[in-house]
């Protein structure tokens, strides 16, 4: 919060802060909502061209305060048009997000966290153990730098939490953030445009079923037996796939939306016919929707990607009992895009300096 002498951020502030914010510096209090419409309606980053706000309230604003984005260390872009992004935070630490065009929206994948604790043995970013939770103003920062330099319209985007990081294990800010991107005085995107990835942190997963109003969840399942989530996502030991699966039958969610379980298939491991008849049985009593995502080679996991005809008959068992199943087309391969990759290699570059 504002700090006298210090020059802070004020990207990343909710109404209420804002006005507190107004109040503590002596301004009349019908600025703040002015303010606040200037930075999440208009994406106006620079205080002197917010033409809403009086000249005096402008200047006073650019002298004292500031509003800044992480900066973008790096662009990659691949040839299907998915662009990663490489982020530089203000303490050099990086994380990345991906934007993902489709023809009939938009994707943008952003991060969490600097690195991530839960150990997932098939993803590069776990090898970088946790660094940090992202703060607000870096969650929102990612969005509004794509939307931004991407000229990308409210409403024709959507939002996930699929990069770097367990958004769960931040999830003070990462709700934060997300209220502050569907609040319809701001930024108003629509509730069901984000969507929240979790490894299954099962006691944040029953506090959000009290939001008043809550994002998308997807589930990262990826097994089917406990003692295969046990080794692929170490997480499992403590809440396993009963207490996960009794979480998400739970979940308050409105009757036309549906829980996404995502499943990367690595072949000869979880995507035997056995594996999906095991995930038609951990279904029961909900009503899912499958992301099935071959997974994306990489150098330094022992995983390797299954077969054309592997994935086909593995989608047609769950679909021939109903079940909805999306599968993840392999986007930007010639960019490293799996998970933390680019983020990893640039904290590993930097370490090794
Ligand atoms: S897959 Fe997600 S939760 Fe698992 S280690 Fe990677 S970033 Fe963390």
């Amino acid at each position: 919060m504002y700090q006298p002498g210090m020059k802070s951020n004020l990207l990343g502030l909710n109404q209420e802060e804002v006005l507190k914010l107004v109040e503590s510096i002596g301004e009349k209090l019908f600025r703040a909502k002015q303010l606040y419409h200037e930075i999440y309606r208009r994406s106006e980053l620079d205080f002197l061209q917010m033409t809403e706000l009086s000249k005096a309230f402008r200047q006073r604003l650019a002298e004292e305060f500031r509003l800044t984005l992480p900066e973008v260390a790096r662009r990659s872009a691949a040839q299907d048009g998915t662009v990663k992004y490489l982020f530089r935070l203000e303490d050099n630490r990086f994380v990345e997000s991906v934007f993902i065009p489709e023809e009939d929206r938009d994707t943008l994948c952003i991060s969490s966290q600097v690195g991530c604790n839960i150990g997932c043995r098939f993803c590069m970013t776990a090898q970088m153990g946790l660094e940090r939770n992202l703060k607000v103003e870096e969650i929102l920062g990612q969005v509004f730098t794509v939307a931004k330099e991407r000229n990308l319209q409210r409403g024709s985007f959507s939002v996930v939490f699929m990069g770097m990081g367990e958004p769960l294990q931040n999830y003070k800010n990462v709700m934060k953030a997300f209220r502050l991107m569907t609040d319809p005085l701001g930024m108003s995107m629509s509730h069901r445009k984000v969507t929240i990835s979790t490894s299954g942190v099962v006691p944040v997963l029953r506090k959000m079923h009290h939001e008043e109003i809550f994002p998308n969840i997807a589930i990262s399942l990826n097994a089917t037996s406990n003692t295969l989530r046990d080794e692929l996502m170490p997480l499992n030991k403590k809440w396993n796939l009963e207490a996960l699966m009794q979480a998400c039958r739970e979940f308050p969610i409105e009757p036309r939306r549906r829980i996404m379980f995502e499943y990367v298939m690595l072949a000869g491991v979880n995507d035997s016919d056995e594996d999906a008849e095991a995930m038609l049985r951990l279904f029961r009593g909900l009503r899912p929707k499958v992301n099935l995502i071959p997974y994306n080679p990489n150098p330094g996991l022992p995983y390797r990607r299954p077969s054309e005809e592997r994935i086909a008959r593995f989608r047609d068992i769950l679909v021939n009992e109903g079940v909805t199943v999306f599968m993840r087309k392999t986007r930007g391969d010639d960019i490293a895009a799996a998970c933390g990759q680019l983020a990893y290699m640039e904290e590993g570059a930097s370490a090794g300096a």
